[in-house]
């Protein structure tokens, strides 16, 4: 990885460099947030668009280096953090997986067959799995029916959308907000979501936490 400038020791390296920097702390993040994508799709069933939509994704570029001592061992070099990880992906993708969203916590799994599977085998209650607690709170399930689920989804989608208009800019724009609030208000607000679906916090106690007026 080298496309950031070497370090000159003057002072002008960091003003210099300041934008490549950033640009490769941010590159694994942004990556993060694709993938995030790219699993909700494979688990909603839509094909994944490589002509627009993941056309960052469809090629990419390597450099390979072999050494031989007592067997054949070889290398792949990449240059940007972002190719390693999206060429893992894309092998990944390579193998047909089969994904799914569990409609208990709302977290990704690989079923163990191929036939649909609506929970996962996480353990979410007193040793109990999201197979195993679902059928309780399964009246809770539909997006569409609950007010908790929904705002929890707009407001997810309004909190990236955010992050979104930060992400190319160092100086922050208009409501842009950086990663790290993204994540500030995601994690509490998952968890919140789990503990409502499981029954251990009223609608009303978890909006106060999902919700974001402004
Ligand atoms: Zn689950």
């Amino acid at each position: 990885m080298n496309h950031t400038p070497k370090d000159d020791g003057t002072a002008m390296y960091v003003y210099n460099a300041k934008s490549a920097i950033c640009e490769q702390i941010a590159e694994p993040v942004h990556f993060y947030i694709q993938l995030r994508e790219v699993l909700e799709d494979l688990s909603l069933g839509i094909p994944l668009d490589f002509e627009d939509k993941y056309a960052n994704l469809a090629q990419g570029s390597f450099a390979q280096s072999y050494t031989f001592t007592n067997t054949l061992e070889m290398e792949y070099h990449f240059r940007f953090t972002k190719n390693y990880f999206q060429f893992l992906l894309m092998n990944y993708l390579n193998s047909d997986p089969n994904v799914a969203r569990c409609h208990c916590c709302g977290q990704y799994f690989i079923p163990k067959t191929r036939k649909s599977t609506l929970y996962c085998d996480r353990v979410m209650k007193d040793g109990k799995t999201c197979k195993e607690i679902a059928p309780a709170i399964i009246h809770k399930n539909a997006v569409d029916a609950d007010p908790v689920l929904k705002v929890y989804d707009r407001t997810k989608h309004k909190m990236y959308k955010r992050y979104e208009r930060a992400y190319y800019s160092l100086d922050q724009l208009p409501k842009g907000i950086y990663f790290e609030k993204y994540l500030e208000w995601r994690e509490p607000a998952a968890e919140v979501r789990t503990k409502y679906l499981k029954g251990e916090l009223t609608a009303e106690e978890a909006l106060k936490i999902i919700e974001v007026k402004d």
